[in-house]
């Protein structure tokens, strides 16, 4: 290899195509970038700040347990992590935690239980999950076998074997694709990188029977829409359904790196001393961050209030979405988790709202995805409305003047 290859080489990998934008510091709902702006944040680093940037709350515990003890070996029992294991468990369908670093961790841990359930009982050939189109669930190998895109599976040698896709809402393919290898069946009850698309809650009450009456476990993802971001602490509860399995990422730790496996106690049965570990899973900072995210979560009115945001941020965008018909094709989505389908290439709007400093994330479906900190209030909705409002009628001006002349 030549110097001058190595050279243009950037120093960090180029695996992410960024914007010529950095941010120097965050503050609630707003971001400040080195540009002088300041942004109105309906990205929370992709649904991970929900509590907006520099919580003082989070502030404070990160601080005093970083003046106490960073880091210890999970061969100790770590009494921080053991009070938010007891205080998911006490408000999830589940018995038992795994803490870990990431979301990809913690559906490598899920993905490892649901196989390890069966090897349990007598049934290690039944290690195979059925997933959907347009699922995401990580970046490791077995997550881009399960997330199923041929964009991150290709180029990476033969793909982790385990994983049967079926189309997101047919149900004879997913019934047909149950045999008797089957382990499990993974879905994200909201899909956020596949374009905010929500499975219907019958859907979802279909998949627990299915599972039941195949002796399967039902593994929800829901590292994304989870921890508040539908407006309930976990999206399946609207469906009144539970799983048996489940990641959390992203918002648990509100900026701090943490993810977490749950499961009942008849699932995890397998995962026994020397199953599974971590090295960095779970420790005293990352339990501390992932406390003080529960402590003001599970403050009566906080999901109250995160659902009235929503409903008046829905209301305000379908009015949007109809004045906007070139632009816009509909809303969807739930609790604050809501994604604007677009006419136009998603780019090119998600550009214009960045241009009068909304910033909001890029979904599959051509979709702008809205993920708002959970502490967003009316006034926060009505400047991103006011400001989508704007970039559309601009961006429909120029989509007729382009017809016009071409
Ligand atoms: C982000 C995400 C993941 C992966 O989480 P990482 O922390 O990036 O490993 C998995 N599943 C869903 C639904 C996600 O949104």
């Amino acid at each position: 290899m030549s110097v001058a290859t190595s050279q243009a080489f950037p120093p960090v990998m180029p695996t992410y195509a960024r914007l010529d934008l950095a941010i120097e510091r965050g503050e609630g709902v707003y971001l400040h970038g080195t540009d002088g702006r300041r942004y109105l944040d309906f990205m929370s680093g992709i649904a991970v700040t929900a509590l907006g940037h520099a919580h003082p709350r989070l502030v404070a515990a990160l601080v005093e347990q970083a003046q106490k003890l960073w880091h210890v070996s999970n061969i100790f029992r770590i009494p921080e992590g053991e009070r938010l294991a007891r205080r998911l468990v006490e408000n999830s369908f589940a018995d038992t935690v795994f803490f870990t670093n990431s979301g990809a961790e913690a559906m490598e841990c899920g993905i490892k239980t649901v196989r390890k359930y069966h090897a349990h009982h007598g049934h290690p050939e039944r290690y195979r999950l059925v997933t959907f189109e347009g699922a995401f669930h990580g970046r490791t190998l077995a997550t881009i076998a399960a997330g199923g895109n041929r964009k991150y599976i290709d180029g990476f040698g033969p793909a982790v074997d385990g994983f049967d896709q079926v189309p997101f809402g047919d149900h004879e393919a997913l019934k047909a694709a149950i045999g008797p290898q089957t382990a499990g069946i993974l879905i994200e009850p909201v899909q956020g990188e596949g374009g905010i698309r929500p499975v219907p809650p019958q859907c979802l009450r279909g998949l627990r029977e299915l599972c039941d009456k195949h002796g399967i476990l039902l593994f929800f993802d829901e590292i994304q829409c989870g921890m508040g971001r539908t407006g309930r602490l976990f999206a399946h509860e609207w469906a009144g359904v539970a799983p048996d399995v489940m990641s959390l990422a992203k918002a648990i730790g509100g900026g701090f790196p943490l993810g977490a496996c749950l499961a009942t106690a008849k699932a995890a049965a397998g995962m026994t001393a020397g199953s599974h570990g971590s090295t960095y899973g779970g420790n005293p900072m990352a339990m501390a961050c992932g406390n003080a995210v529960m402590d003001v979560m599970l403050e009566e009115g906080f999901l109250d209030r995160v659902q009235q945001v929503s409903s008046h941020l829905v209301q305000q965008l379908q009015g949007i979405v109809e004045r906007h018909p070139e632009v816009f094709e509909e809303v969807r989505g739930q609790g604050l988790m809501l994604g604007l389908k677009c006419r136009m290439p998603q780019g090119e709007v998600a550009a214009a709202l960045r241009a009068r400093q909304l910033l909001t994330v890029n979904a599959g479906d051509n979709v702008v995805r809205l993920l708002p900190p959970l502490i967003a209030g009316p006034e926060h909705v009505a400047e991103a409305c006011a400001i989508i409002d704007a970039a559309a009628d601009e961006l429909a001006a120029k989509a007729r003047a382009g017809a016009k002349a071409g």
